[in-house]
């Protein structure tokens, strides 16, 4: 029996481990574009850029990936995969027979315009490579712009202020991070910037990249600013290419059940690409990377494994803050503000769509149980900052 992992991000690594943990003892090969072992996202906005000596982010120390007994083909990309005679054709020409296959190709940076990648100082934040580079020229720099008010943008924003670079972040939408948080959520994250100095100009369409004697100039609204280096945030396109050609069913990403299983049933999806099985979008946060790839790995032994069943939750670290965002905001509906740190939304039946925390991970353990059980909290005076939320255990 074999079985093959496209992709070996966040996703891959986790479904391997998974796969032996839960005792399979058969073959895993997996493919990956990249040279290195299984690494973790999170630290490459945060400590990758900031401590001088910082290694590789590893997911699991050398001895445990050594125990997982892969067997690795990297650097190679998947390039078709023929359903009828499964097998996965790879850059080299060489055809990889599966039993089951698990696609967790997750997704590219995005870039404004084709002509933005070929400036040398323009960067984008997704590989650990992509990380050493934009550490060297922030340790250069004076002045860095970032494109792309979203999660990556506010991070390497904090980071790079705490290494004393002035900042000025462009985002095209008239609030940050307004594809996931309320707009009480939105003002509150660039009060908390503009309090350490970052410039923020929202609502700024059709950016122009120019250049400077080798130095980045970002043109807008008539106005042209030279920078140091420009980072690129404006969000990634899925690596969905190899499922479509494949003729696997593709909506926002690829479409799985509870178990992670595509429209063909030798063929499993996770992490970025996998569509969560009830909200329908991709929820391209750690947490979904990890535990949807581990219950899809069960899943792919066991066709009566429970399947994945937890709310989007995702969090980011900067400055001082620790953020916490747990659900989806519910469209039109008012955010309820507690003491500016914890940020609650409802649906018309007083369920928990979202609650975004700002230091504040108790009240997150709470409300995952509270939106699990489906709890009504219209009657809850969850602003009043004298009521004892804990009560509600
Ligand atoms: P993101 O969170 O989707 O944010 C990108 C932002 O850039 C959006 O507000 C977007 O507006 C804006 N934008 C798009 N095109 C633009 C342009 N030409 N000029 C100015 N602004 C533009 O994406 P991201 O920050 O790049 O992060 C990539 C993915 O990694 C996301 O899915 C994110 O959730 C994930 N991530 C998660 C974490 C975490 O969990 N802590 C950290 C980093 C990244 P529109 O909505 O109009 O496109």
């Amino acid at each position: 029996m074999r079985i093959v992992i496209i992709g070996g991000g966040q996703a891959g690594g986790w479904a391997a481990k998974t796969l032996r943990d839960e005792g399979f003892s058969g073959e895993i090969c997996v493919v990956a574009e990249e040279a290195w072992d299984f690494y973790e996202r999170p630290p490459l906005s945060k400590a990758s850029l900031l401590e001088p000596d910082a290694a590789l982010p590893r997911l699991f120390s050398e001895e445990v990936q050594q125990n997982l007994n892969l067997r690795w083909y990297r650097p190679q990309r998947a390039e078709v995969i023929d359903r009828v005679a499964k097998t996965v054709r790879l850059s080299n020409g060489e055809s990889l027979a599966y039993d089951q296959l698990l696609i967790a190709t997750g997704g590219r940076a995005r870039l404004p315009g084709a002509s933005w990648a070929n400036h040398p100082q323009v960067y984008t934040l997704r590989h650990w490579q992509d990380a050493q580079r934009l550490k060297q020229r922030l340790a250069q720099s004076q002045r860095l712009a970032i494109i792309g008010g979203g999660w990556i943008g506010l991070e390497i924003a904090a980071s790079a202020r705490k290494c004393g670079v002035a900042v000025t972040l462009f985002e095209q939408q008239p609030a940050l991070c307004m594809r996931s948080v309320s707009r009480d959520v939105s003002a509150h994250l660039a009060l908390m910037h503009r309090q350490q100095g970052v410039d923020i100009r929202t609502g700024c369409g059709g950016l122009e990249l120019g250049d400077d004697n080798g130095r980045p100039v970002i043109q807008c609204d008539g106005k042209r600013e030279t920078f140091d280096a420009v980072v690129v945030g404006i969000g990634v396109d899925l690596n969905l290419e190899l499922a479509r050609n494949a003729g696997l069913n593709i909506a926002q990403g690829i479409v799985v059940d509870a178990q992670g299983r595509t429209s063909d049933p030798a063929i499993f999806a996770a992490g970025d690409v996998a569509q969560h099985h009830h909200y329908g979008l991709c929820i391209q946060s750690w947490a979904f990377a990890q535990n949807q790839a581990v219950a899809t790995a069960k899943a792919m032994l066991d066709p009566q494994a429970a399947g994945y069943d937890e709310a989007p939750w995702l969090w980011s670290d900067q400055y001082q803050y620790n953020i916490q965002i747990l659900g989806i905001p519910s469209r039109g509906s008012e955010t309820i503000v507690r003491d500016n740190a914890l940020y609650f939304s409802l649906d018309d039946n007083g369920r928990l769509t979202q609650l975004v925390a700002f230091n504040d991970a108790r009240t997150v353990k709470l409300a995952k149980r509270w939106m699990a059980a489906g709890r009504d909290l219209s009657d809850v005076p969850l602003a009043d900052p004298t009521f004892s939320l804990m009560s509600l255990r």
